[in-house]
C-alpha cells in the first residue's frame, strides 16, 4: 500500500510548496508546519515538480483564456462599427471595421491552435468568419466596386 504524504494532505499545502520553491531549508519548513524532515523532502524531491509544472500549465491556460477573451472584445466591437459603417454607407469606416476583424480572426485562430485540446474555440473560428464574410459580401453588393474590392482581398487572404 502506498505510504500517503503528509505534505500533500496538508491544508498548507500550497504554502509549503511556495516555502519550498523559495529555497527554504526542508529541515526549517517542515519545523515551522509540524511535518517530519523525511516527509518534506520526499515531497519536494517527488511530489514538488510535479505540482509546480501543473500550476504552470494553469497559468498559461488562464493567461490564453484572457487573450481570446480580449480579441473577441474587440471583435465584436469591429463588428458593431462595421455595422454601423454599413448603416451609415460609410464604405471606408467598413474596410477598415473589415480589415481590423479579419485581423481578430487570424489571432482568434492562433490563439485557437494554441487552445488545441479545447475544440470548442476551434468550432468558434470559422463560423465567425462565415458570418463576418456574408455581412460584408452581401452589405456591399449594393456598391458594385467596393463589392469586386472586396472580393478580390477575400479571395487573396484565402482560408489560410
Ligand atoms: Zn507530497
Amino acid at each position: 500500500m502506498p505510504r500517503r504524504c503528509t505534505v500533500c494532505d496538508h491544508p498548507e499545502k500550497h504554502s509549503i510548496d511556495e516555502a519550498l520553491v523559495g529555497d527554504a531549508p526542508y529541515r526549517g519548513v517542515a519545523k515551522r508546519f509540524g511535518l517530519s524532515e523525511s516527509a518534506v523532502y520526499r515531497h519536494k524531491t517527488e511530489h514538488l515538480p510535479a505540482h509546480l509544472l501543473k500550476a504552470k500549465e494553469v497559468e498559461e491556460m488562464a493567461h490564453a483564456d484572457d487573450l481570446l477573451e480580449q480579441v473577441r472584445n474587440l471583435q465584436a466591437h469591429a463588428l458593431n462599427i462595421l455595422e454601423r459603417a454599413e448603416k451609415a454607407g460609410d464604405l471606408r469606416t467598413a474596410l477598415a471595421a473589415i480589415s481590423q476583424g479579419r485581423g481578430n480572426l487570424e489571432l482568434l485562430g492562433k490563439l485557437a491552435g494554441e487552445l488545441d485540446e479545447r475544440p470548442v474555440v476551434n468550432l468558434n473560428v470559422s463560423p465567425q468568419w462565415l458570418e463576418l464574410r456574408a455581412v460584408i459580401v452581401g452589405a456591399l453588393e449594393p456598391h458594385p466596386a467596393a463589392h469586386r474590392a472586396v472580393l478580390r482581398a477575400l479571395e487573396s487572404v484565402g482560408n489560410g
